[in-house]
């Protein structure tokens, strides 16, 4: 597990890359320029690690791309220590992106072979979780809600009905919604049954499945 100065230099490549295709919060891109996203990659795609492309990752799952990890972030609006759950943790990068920006992140993966590896790897780097779990995400996380955000890095074919109720007044949900190709979609929750939708256009994601894997 190294972290080299030529990582670094090719960090802020990437971080030019995706502040030219759009990205202008200074504060997401810096979480871009400091994580190490070589080391969240199996080794057999170091090489790749700077290139603004999704890439596999372990039960056939993927890192997503920096830039739409960027685009979902800035979406979100993060503020220090806003209470963040994550749906897909993956890999763990969008983790250490939101804690990066000082979010207090709870995420769930619903492969366990991924959240296995996950959950030992991410504390290695330093980016302690406030909780993982090993689940399925379209309940989201009763126990722990309301949220101020929520995130699916996964393509959902509908928006689940629990993310919408566990977001706080004021919070924000980014999820991206559709079959083969996904729309990116904001929801703000203006009120008890009050909500305001914001569409940007299309991504493309691996789906977002139903119940648990082990
Ligand atoms: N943020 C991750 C993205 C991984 S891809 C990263 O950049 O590495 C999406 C992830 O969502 C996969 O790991 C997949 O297993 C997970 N996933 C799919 N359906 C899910 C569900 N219902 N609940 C929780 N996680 C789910």
């Amino acid at each position: 597990m190294k972290d080299l100065p030529k990582h670094k230099g090719l960090r802020n490549q990437l971080v030019k890359i995706v502040r030219d295709k759009g990205i202008t919060d200074e504060k997401v891109l810096s979480a871009i320029a400091e994580i190490p996203r070589h080391l969240f990659m199996d080794s057999g795609f170091i090489d790749f690690a700077y290139q603004d492309k999704a890439f596999p990752i372990a039960a056939s799952q993927t890192i997503s791309q920096p830039y739409t990890v960027a685009f979902q972030t800035e979406l979100l609006h993060i503020k220090k220590g806003d209470k963040v759950l994550e749906i897909g943790t993956g890999s763990g990068y969008q983790t250490a992106v939101l804690i990066e920006l000082g979010a207090q992140v709870y995420s769930i993966e619903r492969q366990k072979e991924l959240y296995e590896i996950t959950r030992k790897f991410l504390p290695r780097l330093g980016y302690v979780a406030k909780k993982l779990n090993f689940g399925d995400g379209y309940k989201g996380w009763p126990e722990f809600a309301p949220f101020d955000k929520i995130i699916v890095t996964a393509g959902a074919p509908f928006v689940p009905a629990p993310l919408l109720t566990q977001l706080k007044i004021g919070g924000r949900l980014v999820i991206p919604v559709g079959d083969d190709v996904q729309v990116m979609t904001l929801f703000v929750r203006k009120g008890e049954k009050e909500f305001e939708k914001h569409e940007f256009g299309d991504f493309r994601f691996v789906p977002m499945l139903k119940e648990s894997q082990k």
